[in-house]
């Protein structure tokens, strides 16, 4: 029989996280954003509970789940006001590639410690040239004796700080130019010629994002993850889970704003009736619950195919969730703030601040333009436009 609800297993899991959030909630994380405080509390909490490397085999230290569950880990999370991007890099795109690809003394070596937060990897492809084409990037890799040097910069990279390790794209010296054939390395955030600028951003949030320079970084044979050449496919892996996570945590910030504006829409009361009682108020709001209703299908599709191993099917699922969930957290936040009036702009009610963490969602991790570009030549068969 088909069911288009969730396991039992995934709806105890979403209300298990949901009890852990709830105890810290909005206030603790705007709390430690503004104070410069850090979310490390929280996200061993998680980690202790076992929701945090949920997608990890069980041998590594994981649940043994799949992305399915670490995605509704991190829906509920923002649902509850506590948005965690590095849900995405560290368990998620990281956690995966390396599951899937590292050999077996990588997996014991760095899986663990991104299961119980210790151990957390951020991950580094965006440069400051390459921007969106990828294709373009010139962080490069050259064979030294034994192991590597790394040389590049990246940009926009999230939770430096936070990471023991940097999941690193580069390409390796013998295909400097050309069609990228990237190359994954794990770079320790303290390695000697490895540093991180943080980039002074319009968000509120304690994860923070960097500018990395790598100078020089000597590194073993053993820190390049899985095979030189198969550096395309494993680096695929990681980017479906990425846009998964992404439209989840999108959604999680889409769900909190409604609530927020549908309780305020209950009790605000000007004329005679509650403010929820005009359409004005509450059509916008009823369109924001069907679109991320919307996306939240989409995801659950993704996240399904992607479980079932069907990669190309999962792709085109999770660009359309990813583009879906951004476009219904971006409205909802919107929505929420005309909804609350003059408190919309108020700190009080910290809604003000989730314009950027949601309008963030259009550009990264993958744009809704590539997303476009995407749907439109492999979904509907047009040229290339890029
Ligand atoms: C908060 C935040 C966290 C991030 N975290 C990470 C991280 O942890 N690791 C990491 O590697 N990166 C990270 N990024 C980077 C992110 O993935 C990039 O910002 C994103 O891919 C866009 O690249 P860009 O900023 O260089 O924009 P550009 O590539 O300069 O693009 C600018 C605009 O032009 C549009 N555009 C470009 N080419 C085309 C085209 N062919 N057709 C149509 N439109 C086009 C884009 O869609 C975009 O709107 C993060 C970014 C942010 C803002």
């Amino acid at each position: 029989m088909t069911t288009y609800t969730e396991t039992e297993e995934r709806q105890e899991l979403r209300k298990a996280v949901t009890a852990l959030a709830s105890k810290y909630g909005r206030e603790y994380f705007d709390g430690q954003a503004r104070s410069g405080g850090k979310t490390t509390e929280l996200w061993l909490d998680i980690a202790q509970h076992g929701f945090l490397g949920v997608n990890v085999p069980e041998e590594y230290g994981g649940g043994g789940g799949g992305i399915g569950d670490v995605a509704a880990v991190c829906e509920e999370l923002a649902a509850q006001g506590c948005p965690l991007l590095l849900m995405v890099v560290s368990p998620a795109i990281c956690g995966t590639i390396i599951s899937r690809y590292g050999t077996e003394e990588q997996k014991r070596r760095w899986l663990p410690g991104i299961c119980d937060g210790t151990g957390t990897m951020a991950f580094a492809i965006t440069e400051p040239d390459a921007g969106t084409n990828t294709h373009n990037i010139t962080t490069t890799a050259r064979r030294d004796g034994d192991g590597w040097v790394l040389n590049g910069r990246k940009i926009w990279i999230s939770g430096v700080d936070e990471a023991s390790n940097v999941l690193v794209v580069s390409r390796t010296e013998d295909a400097k130019t050309g069609r990228l054939k990237p190359c994954l390395f794990v770079v320790p955030t303290d390695s000697p010629g490895f540093e991180a600028k943080a980039i002074p951003m319009e968000l509120v949030s304690p994860e923070k994002q960097f500018q990395v320079f790598i100078d020089d970084v000597r590194l073993p044979a053993d820190a390049l993850v899985g095979d030189e050449d198969g550096g395309l496919v494993q680096l695929f892996a990681g980017l479906n889970p990425e846009r998964i996570l992404a439209a989840a945590f999108n959604l999680g910030l889409a769900r909190y704003a409604l609530d927020k504006a549908v309780a305020y829409a209950k009790e605000r009361q000007v004329f005679s009736t509650p403010i929820g009682a005009h359409q004005a108020i509450a059509h916008p709001l009823a369109q924001s619950h069907i679109e991320i209703e919307m996306a939240r299908l989409m995801n659950q599709k993704a996240a399904a195919l992607f479980d079932a191993g069907d990669e190309l099917a999962a792709g085109e699922a999770a660009n359309m969730a990813k583009y879906a969930a951004a476009e219904a957290a971006c409205d909802a936040v919107d929505r929420a703030i005309q909804t609350h009036g003059g408190n919309g702009a108020s700190q009080e009610y910290g809604l003000a601040s989730l314009l950027v963490a949601t309008r963030v969602g259009r550009i990264a991790p993958v744009s809704r333009e590539m997303i476009l570009n995407f749907v439109a030549m492999h979904s509907l068969g047009l040229p290339k436009s890029y």
